[in-house]
């Protein structure tokens, strides 16, 4: 950017951003915000372009990637007008980077081509490779490896020519030099990327960032694990061991991390596993990126089969599926649109808030019930297990109680499916009355069934709850003239099952037993509550309201 027409004032702005990634974020901010003020005031695109860059370059450090889509896509226009090349090809590049994050080779192909071609239209030679190297590894990540290798011996031929800052030398050496080797070791050429891995620590040892330095190390111990070679891969284990994860740009690494951590799967090490995967899992979440998400639980779910681990694993599955789903529709609409929307950035940096706030209400929506606005059962499941630790843990009682309204068919059959609704309505709406009180969390379950988690209390607490709500639907007599019942209202059947939560139960195992409780509440009289213990006399007791 051309510095020379401006002010000392605006000349000190941009010096303070351009050296200011790592300041404070509301300071930082605050600065990008007054350039692009008095960029749109004097119509200077430069700047506000580069306003808008830096604020999207933050964003991409702190993993915030809405937030970093919107000001990448929205820097693009005004750099282009005022033909600021190198910023262009930045910004492409990095749009390529996440687009190939987010699981849209295309699009990244997109970015990155179109970055390449800035840089070989205005000379810029160092950015050049670093596209190269990014278009390697998006070969490598569709398993194209000769033209993988092709892009990489090309950035490594250049890394020798050009002239670079050491900083820049040893990055885009260790890269070139890493990307190679793992072609040839995903091709099957073991030794030679075993060779290829050996120049590389040579040449760049001691010399590397953290990020590059973790990639290194976790491929080392990927390949040698391939060559067999124990010591060696658990040396490079304890090196990314080592590696404080913090600080690390979550899309720089999350490709180099999801492989190794493959591999600890693969070859059991499941203790360190854990703990890169709890590690990773906050980092992933922040960035909003549904599709690292649905990697990460891709690879959970693996280790949780290969452990035997079924409960977590039909967990995992329903979140596997999930994001499944959403990431599927992610990408049809930012295809569609991409297509229909090709060149107009602006509405492109739309279209990605909306895309971002239609997942917020689909979150939302999946785990909502429309009828009742309660939760659902997909919510439940997320719930009763968190929940049944938790008491556990805390050596506090735990009841789940399933609820039925009886004769509903007969409501439903004879006054409509309308006023089957009205009745399930009010029905949700005396239980949700129940989770005012702290620990109780309220479900629909489907058709008329609900169910109600008591976190913390009594079996006679329970109880006094559970007859309490009871006693407010028949208060309401809500007029049902057909049921079988001799009262002629809406009345409901309780099971509840009570307990202490050990080891080896879940809140499954409950949930059946209270299943039980509701049958027999239904077979013996209707509107009454079973209420049966974990500890009782012999298996359960009753009590009938
Ligand atoms: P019981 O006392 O033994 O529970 O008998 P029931 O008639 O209530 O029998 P059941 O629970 O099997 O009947 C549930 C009925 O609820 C069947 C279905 O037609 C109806 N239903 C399920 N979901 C909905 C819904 O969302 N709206 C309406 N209006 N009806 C529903
Ligand atoms: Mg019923």
């Amino acid at each position: 950017m051309n510095l020379e027409k401006y002010g000392d004032n605006i000349t000190t702005l941009i010096d303070a951003v351009t050296g200011g990634l790592g300041n404070d974020e509301k300071t930082f901010l605050s600065q990008c915000d007054t350039l692009e003020s008095v960029g749109l005031l004097q119509e200077d695109d430069a700047l506000v372009g580069f306003a808008r860059f830096k604020r999207g370059e933050r964003y991409y450090i702190s993993n915030e990637m809405v937030d970093f889509y919107t000001e990448m896509v929205g820097c693009l226009e005004p750099f282009e007008k005022a033909g600021e090349w190198e910023y262009l090809a930045r910004a492409n590049n990095l749009l390529g980077i996440v687009s190939m994050n987010r699981g849209n080779a295309p699009f990244a192909m997109d970015y990155y081509s179109k970055a390449l071609s800035y840089c070989r239209q205005h000379a810029l030679k160092s950015l050049e490779i670093m596209m190269n190297l990014n278009i390697g590894s998006l070969f490598l990540l569709v398993d194209e490896f000769d033209e993988a290798i092709g892009r990489f011996q090309n950035s490594y031929d250049m890394t020798e020519e050009v002239n670079l800052n050491p900083d820049e030398y040893y990055s885009y050496l260790s890269a070139a030099l890493l990307g190679l080797s793992k072609a040839l070791l995903r091709r099957g050429d073991m030794h030679a990327a075993r060779d290829m891995f050996e120049r590389l620590e040579a040449a760049c040892a001691g010399r590397l960032e953290i990020h590059d330095e973790l990639a290194v190390n976790c491929f080392g111990a990927i390949l040698y694990n391939s060559l067999g070679d124990r010591d060696q891969r658990d040396r490079f284990i304890s090196l990314v061991g080592a590696t404080d994860m913090n600080e690390l740009p979550v899309m720089d690494v999350f490709d180099d991390l999801y492989d190794y951590l493959s591999m600890l799967s693969e070859t059991g090490q499941n203790a360190e596993f854990d703990r890169i995967v709890k590690e990773l899992d906050t980092m992933v979440v922040k960035t909003n990126v549904r599709n690292l998400e649905r990697r990460l639980v891709q690879l959970q779910l693996q280790n949780a089969r290969a452990r035997g681990k079924g409960d977590e694993y039909s967990a995992l599955s329903e979140r596997f599926f999930e994001l499944y789903e959403t990431t599927e529709r992610e990408n049809r609409l930012m295809v569609r649109n991409m297509l229909r929307l090709r060149g107009s950035f602006n509405d492109l940096a739309r279209i990605n808030r909306e895309v971002e706030e239609e997942n917020r209400q689909l979150q939302k929506k999946s785990v909502t019930d429309p009828l009742t606005q309660m939760e659902n059962r997909a919510a439940l499941n997320g719930y009763a297990g968190l929940s049944f630790d938790r008491a556990r843990r805390a050596d506090i009682g735990w009841a789940i109680e399933i609820l039925d309204i009886d004769y509903f068919k007969e409501y439903n059959d004879n006054y409509g499916h309308q006023a089957g609704d009205e009745c399930i309505t009010f029905v949700a709406g005396q239980i949700k009355e129940l989770s005012k009180n702290p620990g109780v969390f309220t479900a629909r379950y489907g058709g008329d069934e609900f169910v109600v988690i008591y976190e913390g209390y009594s079996d006679t607490e329970v109880f006094e709850m559970a007859k309490s709500l009871k006693e407010n639907i028949l208060k309401r007599a809500v007029e049902h003239k057909f049921t079988k019942s001799y009262m002629k209202i809406v009345t409901v059947s309780q099971g509840i099952f009570w307990g202490k939560p050990t080891e080896g139960t879940t809140a499954w195992n409950f949930l059946h037993a209270a299943d039980a409780l509701l049958y027999r509440a239904k077979n013996k009289s209707r509107n009454s509550i079973m209420l049966g213990h974990v500890l009782g006399d012999d298996d359960e007791q009753a009590w009938v309201g």
